[in-house]
Formats: C-alpha cells, structure tokens, sequence
C-alpha cells in the first residue's frame, strides 16, 4: 500500500472532518473505521465468553480470540503461545514484576534499569526492590539523550537478576539497541524485559531475534481499543513463572485445599478475558501490516526530523533528545519554550487546533536529569504529515511573536487574568511570618510557598513565591490581591466560594474575582487554579 497519511485519515472517525492536527499518539493513537467495527461486531454478533462454553457462539468467541492472539503474537515475531493479553503495558510489566522477578529477586541481587523510564517501568521494580530487599541501579544518559551503554555496562554484574529497558523512550524519542542489551543481560546471568509501548506501534518488531525474555505492548498506542494489551514472555521463562492473579481460566484443576494451574499464556489470564479488544487489537494490527512497519517507521523518521529542525530554528525553543539520524526515532518531539510554562504552550496550541502534551509524561526522574519540570511533547504517527510539523512551528512562532495572554480567547475575565499573571502580588519577602505552606501540582510542575503574618485573626501581611503555569501564577496573585488584610473566618469563606465554582458548579464570583469563572470551563486547569486556594486553606487551617 502507497503510504498517504490524507488517505489514511479518511479511515479515522476522529481525524475525517480535519477539526484537530492530532499530535498526542505517544498518549494514545486514534483509530480507524475498521478497528472500532470488528470491536462493535464482536458485541453485536457474538458477545460470548471465551475458553468456557460449548455452544455456537462461545466457541465462536473461542476461535477469535485465539485468532487475535495469533494474528498479534505473529506481529511482534513470538509463538503465538508465548503471547499473554494483559491490559496494557503497564500490567504486563507489572505480571512480571510480581510473577517473575519477586521470588527471584533479594538482599544481594539488582534489577539494572535507566532513568529514562516511564513510570511503568520504574515503579514496579521500586516495589519489587522494597519487598525483596535487593538493589536498584539506573544507567545515565548521554547529553544528547542517548543511552550510556559504557555505564549500563559497568552496572552489569553476577548479582543483576533483570534489566528492564525501554525499547523507545517517550519523552526523547531514543531507540535504545534493545538487541546488543538483551545480549549483555545474558552474558551476565541477567534476564532482559523490554517495555514496547513506544516501540511496537512504531518498528517493525521481532521479539526472537532481538533476544528479550519480556515485552510488554499497549493495544491503544497502536491504534487498538483501550483495555487491552500483550506480554510477550519467552518460552525458556515459563517454569520459572507463578500465577499473578487467581481465578477462573488460569487452572488446570482446582481442590478445595490447593489448585494446579494451567500452562502459560492461559495461566496469566485469570476471570474473563477481554474478547472484544484482543479481537479490536488484531484488526489495529492488521491495518499497521498493511501499511507496513518499515514504511511506518521510515514516514515517522522523515516526519519528525522535519519538524525538529523547523522547531528547533525558533529562538527560545529547547528541543531535547537524539534526532532521527542519530539514534532518535522522529516519532516523538518534546520541546520547552522560554518564559512559557509548558500548560500554557499546549493550551495555545490547542486553541491553533493542534493536540499536544503537556507535563512530565510519567518521566518525573528523567525530567529532573534533564533539568526541567515539564515540558510540551508533539508526537507522530501515521496519519501525521508534513503540514502538521509546519504548523506546529507557526503555531509556536506566533505565541512567542504575540505574547500570548494567559489562555488564548478574549474575554473581560481572560484579561483580567492576564493582568494578575503579568503583575505578579506580593512576591517580595515580608519581615515576619508565623505560617509557611507549599503547594504542589507534582503532574504539571506548578510549585506554591506562601507565608502569612497573622495579627489578631487577620492576616496582616503574606508573601507568595509561586512557579508555574500562567493560569497558577496568575490565581496566586489573585488570591494574595483577595485575602490580604482579611479576617481569618472570611478568607476561608473566600476561599471555600473559589472552590465551589472552580470544582462544584457554584455559583460565579464576582468582582476581581470573576477573573477566574472562565477557568471552571477548562477542566484541564483546574488544579493550576486552584493549587494557590488550597494552600491558603492548608496555610490558614494552621494559623
Ligand atoms: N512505557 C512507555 C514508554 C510509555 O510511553 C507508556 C505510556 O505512555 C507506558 C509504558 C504505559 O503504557 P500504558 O498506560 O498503556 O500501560
């Protein structure tokens, strides 16, 4: 098939009528016609349970299940046996955080991973680690985003039990060499899981000649229904398995005292599986075989460095991770723009059509290597073309040449907002304070400190340090403007009618106040609005 993404949008209900540039796949890919139909056409015509009955239309649900999980096991080159459905990634990680690795792991034994892992691949081994006892060791990155292969090396021991990298990382877009590690994991007695979620929707994927003995794909991020997801688990591994959960289907024979389970995959699919999305899954597949994964990940090359470079050209703009000609995919584009918190990029952006991310994309710890907060991610994928990489650099041009207000859209109360964000309230130091509170938004970086004076029972004097986003930044204003001078008892009413609106359908405030009404009509900045009223509240509760 001749690779035209206008033609392919044409098969997505979303993307058909071109009111969005959708640039969130790394999140979640849209799907096509066809992907929907065959999960609708399961409900509609079958609706059966699998693995259970024996009448027409059970094993009907049987057949395509099985049919999915061979359709799905084939695509990322695994025996169809060897292919678990789990929810997604972050399930199949986890199945072989608790079903594998815990009763492996303990005191004198590591789990080597990287600290450019999404939190999927991160956590469960923190868990593993506190539970068993053993070690965690994190391999660098270079500056340009790369994989530190000579650390990592140095990390590998005999005590190391697992490594547990991502095949691509979605935030810089780094395709690690998943193959040449998987190698070293083994040289050293180490076994080696790969977490695909960024990979398998993108490259072509052979799990046997790569040499992994996990990995774990999302269904969704490769066009497939939400809910469902594959773990690949390499034969050799499955006696050194035990059940993650119990239940229905993952038993060979149950006693009331103790039970046999049933063989792998079978035996990590315990309660009724998800029919409908594993046969969705397997229609995504097939569109993406279609296409073909080498021309998929040659378009999303071409495509991304496209708009790196013409991102990159934009003064102030901070591109991070390898471009595709050295060792990025091009799939991902995550940026920073000076002076714009990375919310209020995004939500420019949206107001220009295009859909981005913002915020620290599950990558907390990579983030704090790379020496930021948040920042904003445009990602590629099939349906993505040049034009959109063209209008993602005008769209960002264009907020840095306007100044852009604090949410795009007039109106009397945005500007009044804007106001507060551009004249910030009592930032300077005050003599004396009893109270100190920060406020923390950890998902999208916004930081609050705010001290209070309080005099008999009114608050004499406060100070406010706040780092964010501008609708935060200009809600601290807001509040510090409001609740200077105030009884104690009448800024908690303040604050409790603030909330009210922002999170309750109260009733609209006025005055200066009515600046932030708009707010409760954007649920995306709730919590940038509300961070400075809740640590008052929290600052004032102490007084
Ligand atoms: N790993 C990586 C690299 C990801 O990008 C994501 C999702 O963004 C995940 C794991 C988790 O995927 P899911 O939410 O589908 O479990």
């Amino acid at each position: 098939m001749s690779f035209s993404p206008a033609q392919i949008r044409r098969d997505f209900p979303v993307l058909r009528e071109g009111k969005v540039r959708y640039l969130d796949s790394a999140a979640t890919a849209q799907r096509p016609e066809i992907v929907i139909r065959a999960e609708a056409d399961f409900y509609t015509l079958i609706g059966a349970n699998a693995h259970r009955g024996v009448y027409g239309l059970a094993v009907e649900s049987t057949r395509l299940y099985e049919a999915a999980r061979e359709q799905i096991a084939g695509f990322i080159g695994a025996d169809t046996d060897e292919l678990a459905f789990v929810r997604n990634t972050t399930e199949g990680i986890n199945l072989v955080a608790r079903a594998w690795a815990a009763h492996r792991l303990g005191p004198g034994k590591a789990i080597v991973t990287t600290v450019m892992e999404h939190h999927s691949n991160l956590v469960p081994w923190q868990m593993v680690a506190q539970q068993t006892g053993c070690e965690l060791r994190f391999a660098r990155i270079t500056p340009e985003g790369l994989l530190d292969m000579d650390h990592l090396q140095e990390l590998l021991d005999e005590r190391v039990v697992l490594v547990a990298i991502t095949h691509v990382s979605n935030v810089l877009g780094t395709a690690n060499p998943v193959a040449d590690i998987c190698k070293l994991a083994h040289e050293h007695g180490a076994a080696c899981l790969v977490d695909g979620a960024q990979g398998a929707p993108h490259r072509q994927v052979d799990v046997h000649a790569m040499g992994c003995d996990f990995y774990a794909f999302s269904g969704h991020k490769m066009m497939g229904p939400m809910g469902i997801g594959g773990l690949y688990i390499n034969r050799q591994r499955f006696n050194e398995m035990q059940p993650f959960m119990g239940g229905g289907e993952m038993i060979d024979r149950v006693e009331l005292s103790h039970t046999t389970y049933a063989k792998p995959p079978l035996m990590f699919e315990a309660g009724t599986q998800n029919v409908g999305g594993a046969v969705g899954m397997a229609a995504a597949v097939r569109y993406l075989q279609r296409l073909g994964m080498r021309e998929v990940e040659a378009h999303e090359r071409l495509l991304g460095g496209y708009a790196r470079q013409k991102l990159a050209r934009i003064p102030g703009v901070k591109v991070f991770g390898p471009d595709p000609d050295s060792g990025g995919t091009g799939g991902v584009l995550t940026f920073t723009v000076d002076g714009h918190h990375p919310h209020d990029v995004a939500q420019f952006l949206d107001h220009a059509g295009l859909a981005v991310r913002a915020g620290d994309h599950c990558a907390q710890p990579l983030h704090k290597v790379l020496g930021v907060i948040a920042t904003t991610r445009a990602s590629f994928y099939i349906y993505n073309e040049m034009s959109d990489a063209d209008a993602l650099s005008e769209a960002v041009s264009d907020m840095l040449k306007h100044r852009a207000s604090v949410v795009p859209g007039a109106s009397d109360a945005m500007e009044m907002l804007d106001y507060y964000f551009r004249n910030p309230v009592a930032r300077d130091p005050i003599p004396e304070w009893e109270v100190e509170k920060e406020g923390v938004n950890s998902l999208c970086g916004d930081e609050l400190t705010i001290r209070l004076h309080v005099d008999g029972a009114a608050i004499k004097d406060l100070q406010v340090e706040a780092r964010g986003c501008k609708v935060s930044q200009a809600s601290a204003s807001l509040a510090a403007a409001t609740l200077k001078g105030k009884a104690v008892d009448e800024a908690m009413e303040i604050i409790s009618k603030v909330q009210a609106m922002l999170t309750n359908n109260g009733p609209k405030l006025e005055g200066e106040l009515a600046a932030l009404n708009p707010v409760a009509d954007m649920p995306a900045r709730l919590k940038c609005a509300l961070l400075a009223w809740k640590t008052f509240e929290e600052a004032l509760k102490d007084v």
